[in-house]
């Protein structure tokens, strides 16, 4: 599983890296894969970009599953919440601390929340 932290243009950036190339995942083209855990034992996770990187990497790691990257945030949030229905608190949480502070991560998580913002509403006017 490869989260690194990158620094762009003075800012600390978590990304994910491709375990099969190496090269960052960006552009929303990327899947994380697995095979099915047992009651009793996780299994690893690793990430790829679409296509024949994923291909190679389900190969190698005989990987039964995968999910598209862009389900793993909110999959992870709800992991982290505990409950299930405690999810909308613990990201309204998150969002005040951050929007609350004038520091570089507040204005991050403003501009990540109006685009998601503005996404909904695209969604739903059309
Ligand atoms: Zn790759």
């Amino acid at each position: 599983m490869s989260i690194k932290i990158v620094s762009h243009e003075g800012l600390r950036c978590p990304m994910i890296f491709c375990d099969f190339c190496g090269d960052p995942i960006i552009n929303k083209v990327g899947v994380y894969l697995y095979n099915a855990p047992t009651v009793k034992e996780p299994t690893d996770c690793y990430f790829a970009h679409k296509g024949e990187c994923h291909d190679a990497l389900e190969k190698k790691h005989n990987a039964d599953s995968f999910q598209e990257l862009y389900e793993l945030p909110i999959r992870l949030l709800s992991n982290m919440s505990g409950k299930e229905d405690d999810l909308g608190e613990f990201i309204a949480i998150g969002l005040e601390k951050a929007l609350g502070s004038s520091d570089i991560d507040g204005e991050l998580s403003r501009h990540v929340l109006n685009q998601a913002l503005a996404w909904h509403d695209r969604q739903h006017a059309e």
